[in-house]
Formats: C-alpha cells, structure tokens, sequence
C-alpha cells in the first residue's frame, strides 16, 4: 500500500491564525505517525479576495510552526484547465445549467417565496437557490450567453442524485452533532450548489474536489466547519469517477464569544503571537495539542 497523503489547504485572503494552526498542525502530525506526505495548497481561486502578501506569509507562518511540505506547491489559479475539463463531463452529463441571477435578485426571489413559507436553508445557514434558470428555454439561455450576461454554472442536484444513488463517506473526527464512523452523505440540503462562479471556472466544492483526487490525497483533515461540505464533494467524486479519500473533521477554536475564530480577529493571529514572543511550542500548546 503506498503511503497516505494529506494536504492543508489554506486561502491566502488573510493572515493564519490559531484555527489554522490546529489544522496544519494535526495535518503534520497525523501525516508524520502513519509514514504519510503532507502536501500544501493554495486555495487562491477568488480573484477579488486573495493577495501575494498573504500567499507569502502562510509559507513563513507554517515553516515558523515547524512544518514541512513537499514542493512543488499546487496554487488553484494554476488549475483551470482541470476545473473545466471536470465541468464539460458534467455538463456532458446533462446536470449543470447557467444561472444568471445578481445576489440582490436572489434576495428578493428568496424574500418573495417567504411570504408563503419559510424556504430552505442548506448547512452554512444560506438559503437554498430560489430561481428557474433550470428550466429557462433554451433559446434565452443562448441569447443572454451570447449577449456576454454573466453566469454561474450550478448543478442540476436533483438528476445529479438520481445517477450517483446513495452515498457515504468515512469519518474518523465528527461532525457537529458526532457524527462519525460510515456518515451518510446528503448533497440535497444544498440543492442546485454552484459549481463555477460567474468570475472563475470553479468554485470552492468542485476545485477542493477535482484538487484532492489530482493530488492523490487519501487523508482529508480539516475544521468541523467543512464537515457538511463533504456531502457535496462525495457526490462530484462519485459523478467524476474519483477516489473517495478519507475525512477526518476537527474541533473549531472559538473566539471569547464562542464565534468561530476568523481572519479579522487580530488577537489570534500568528504573525501577532510572534511578535508578542510566543513560540511554536508555545502555539502547539495554545491549540491543545500535547
Ligand atoms: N480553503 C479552505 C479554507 O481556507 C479549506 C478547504 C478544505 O480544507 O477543504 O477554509
């Protein structure tokens, strides 16, 4: 059997802080007691949010933590071509559809069908998407396409599930309510996901898909935040054709507050605790880890 392969996955719109270095840190750990690799990649799909400075900073703060990572590393905007070639054998599958909707008039198509009764929210909390753009006439779709609209590519969830049939995965951490050991996966709580965003040929569940399986990852480590999330990529696995690796979701740091911890909260980040004298050990302890 060759060895297993984990991977940390940041995104450089920000500086790392203690909730990153849990993640890292696990990664490497758990990479180093199983003989396994740890690979690092950078989640730099969004344009708008992500910088070089910050890019910069995520391989200082992690060398800082003691943590070591095989080269070359995989950058996402590196990556299209992959991204589309996964998106054309779907579409080829007959399961995506351009939807052209701005963010205010899914609001409103959102608000609007809430005067009758509450419509579904998928698991980060964001509602469900509301329009029709499914079933738009063809010959809108090729006009507005052809008249350069912007459009977000979804997937056709519902005919997605009927080819893919039931699906689970393997979790060695837990999910929000300890979940663990074979989960059930259920891709439908987040109906007609977004596969490509109107400014990228990716988003955020088809990249991390088609990245894991280029990859080869066998070991998935991350926050208990993503642990939903899995059902989408368990169902692109299985419409791809790719490996299903391993999950293993870890406990979230939370803030004074009890919020997730997050890029803005200076307090916690690594570059701050640097300057202030603390030090990898010192961080190690910080996250919980012996
Ligand atoms: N890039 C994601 C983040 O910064 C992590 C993605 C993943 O581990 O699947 O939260």
């Amino acid at each position: 059997m060759s060895p297993p392969v984990f991977r940390f996955a940041p995104s450089p719109n920000g500086y790392l802080h203690l909730g990153h270095a849990l993640s890292a840190l696990l990664n490497a750990d758990m990479a180093r007691a199983s003989g396994g690799q740890l690979l690092l990649r950078i989640e730099d799909i969004d344009a708008t949010r992500c910088r070089p400075e910050y890019e910069a900073a995520i391989y200082e703060d992690l060398a800082w933590l003691g943590i070591e990572w095989e080269t070359p590393v995989r950058r996402q905007s590196e990556h299209f071509t992959d991204y589309r070639a996964a998106l054309a054998r779907l579409e080829a599958m007959g399961l995506v559809y351009p939807s052209f909707e701005s963010r205010a008039e899914i609001a409103a198509l959102v608000a609007q069908r809430e005067t009758q009764a509450p419509w579904p929210r998928d698991p980060d909390g964001a509602p469900l998407y509301p329009g029709d753009a499914k079933v738009m006439p063809a010959a809108e779709r090729a006009r507005r396409m052809a008249a350069g609209e912007p459009y977000a590519l979804r997937l056709a969830m519902a005919a997605a599930l009927a080819l893919a049939g039931p699906l689970s995965w393997g979790e060695s951490g837990a999910g929000p309510n300890g979940e663990t050991g074979i989960v059930a996966a259920d891709p439908a709580a987040w109906g007609d996901v977004v596969l490509a965003r109107k400014d990228a040929p990716a988003g955020y569940h088809l990249a991390v898909t088609v990245d894991d399986a280029g990859q080869g990852i066998t070991d998935v480590v991350r926050g208990r935040d993503l642990f939903h999330a899995t059902s989408v990529h368990r169902l692109l696995q299985a419409l791809l054709g790719l490996a299903a690796p391993r999950y293993h979701h870890h406990r979230l740091l939370l803030d004074a507050d009890g919020r997730k911890l997050s890029k803005s909260t200076q307090s916690t980040g690594l570059r701050e605790l640097r300057t202030q004298g603390i030090n990898a050990a010192g961080i190690r302890q910080m996250v919980g880890l012996a």
